[in-house]
């Protein structure tokens, strides 16, 4: 394995290991450092040029960082008109759609 893929791994790692710990603060209802877990988790991908998968980018909301739990940090809604699923930050109301 060379240095570059090195790097990459351990920026990888580090990310679900951030995920992970945000996930861990959720469930104990302590939103402030789980946001400042995505912001570093965040600045290790961009720094790194990591890119987060589908089901990671997914569950942080854009405008404010916040880790997407439904039913605690956001509230869930399926349009099926449209044919999406609607994810309402609990924290600044922002709204994601992801099609389907
Ligand atoms: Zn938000």
């Amino acid at each position: 394995m060379n240095r570059k893929e090195l790097i990459k791994q351990v920026g990888n790692e580090r990310i679900r290991i951030l995920f992970n710990a945000a996930e861990a603060r959720i469930e104990i209802g302590d939103t402030t450092l789980a946001k400042s877990y995505i912001k570093r988790l965040k600045k290790i991908s961009a720094h790194y040029k990591i890119k987060l998968g589908k089901e990671m980018k997914s569950r942080i909301c854009k405008k404010c960082n916040a880790l997407l739990i439904p039913g605690k940090t956001c509230s869930v809604r399926i349009v099926s008109a449209h044919r999406y699923v609607s994810y309402e930050c609990n924290a600044c109301k922002s709204q994601s759609h992801i099609f389907y």
